[in-house]
């Protein structure tokens, strides 16, 4: 199917989706609230932006916005007067920002100073607090003409069933595995059928892994955790092995590896496109002790998040795959 330059979604695996949207947009049947609900790493922030865009483009063609005129230059600068990007504070709490309520409100009660629509995204949607969703929960009951809210959530399932029945869904699942390499190969990325494996199917998760010299490091990692969990090697030194990569980042890689183990327990495909070079520790941790592991990472990772003086150990790292 040809579907012009003009129709090119942001992703190539987001062609229904974005196909959808254009056309309600261009019959002038945009829905008060889109839900872009699906698995994180499949590029739901691309797709909202792009709805953003075009939305607020005073001269879009047949598909998305142009880039040039007022309302997107505008939009790049980060100042157009009809956009709110309502996100969590910067210091990683993940809460959204404590005048969001209050901001949103005021937005939904201006009215459009370029006789356009005005858009608000939210993002990630599931980390509202209350004061934030009830109001928008009272903008969506009675939306004022030209106003689109665009919620992004990983966990669409987590919002309230009132603000959930009053959106147009899209629900974006993984891509087929086959775009998604083509998509990751045309980037540079090698081996990129295992890096997407590990991903979990998510590509641009896989492109992040891959960014950060993810495959080696991964396969390094894998005979390291081998050589610890076979007792071939102590802990400390394999630790010390790996302190330049920071424990922080190797965490992230164990917790990756281990989530591919316990796949690979319960799909024998996962298993031989995954950690083809890991067959020894397939058969060395069964589901039980793997999901053990992955337990203590993750209770490894919390506590350091927690607590500024509470370094993550690199040993206590290594330690996880050694203990029976
Ligand atoms: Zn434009």
């Amino acid at each position: 199917m040809d579907e012009g330059p003009g129709l090119k979604a942001p992703l190539p695996w987001q062609a229904d989706a974005w196909r959808r949207f254009l056309s309600a947009t261009e019959a002038g049947r945009v829905p008060h609230a889109i839900m872009l609900g699906g698995v994180a790493g499949t590029g739901k922030r691309e797709l909202a932006l792009a709805m953003l865009a075009r939305l607020l483009c005073e001269a879009p063609g047949s598909g998305g916005a142009c880039g040039t005129c007022r309302g997107c230059r505008l939009r790049i600068a980060g100042s157009h007067p009809d956009q709110m990007l309502i996100e969590p504070e910067s210091d990683g709490s993940g809460v959204l920002r404590i005048e969001s309520a209050r901001a949103l409100t005021e937005f939904t009660h201006r009215t459009s100073q370029y006789n356009g629509y005005r858009v608000a995204r939210v993002m990630p949607a599931e980390a509202m607090n209350r004061h934030t969703a009830n109001a928008l929960l009272k903008t969506l009951e009675e939306p004022p003409a030209g106003m689109v809210i665009i919620l992004v959530s990983h966990e669409p399932g987590r919002l309230g069933a009132t603000i959930r029945s009053r959106c147009q869904h899209y629900r974006l699942g993984t891509p087929a595995p086959a775009l998604s390499i083509e998509w990751l190969q045309r980037r540079g990325v090698g081996k990129a059928g295992e890096v997407l494996e590990l991903a979990g199917g998510s590509p641009l998760t896989a492109l992040e892994l891959a960014g950060e010299n993810g495959t080696g490091q991964l396969d390094s990692l894998v005979a390291a955790i081998d050589a610890v969990a076979s007792g071939r090697r102590g802990v400390v030194e394999a630790a010390a092995e790996w302190q330049a990569v920071g424990a922080l980042q190797t965490a992230r890689l164990m917790q990756r590896i281990a989530t591919q183990l316990m796949r690979a327990q319960a799909d024998p495909r996962a298993a031989r496109n995954g950690l083809a070079k890991a067959p020894g520790l397939q058969a060395r941790l069964d589901l039980k002790r793997i999901s053990r592991i992955a337990d203590r990472l993750l209770a490894l990772r919390g506590a350091a998040d927690q607590s500024l003086s509470r370094e993550l150990s690199m040993e206590a790292l290594f330690l996880v795959w050694s203990e029976g």
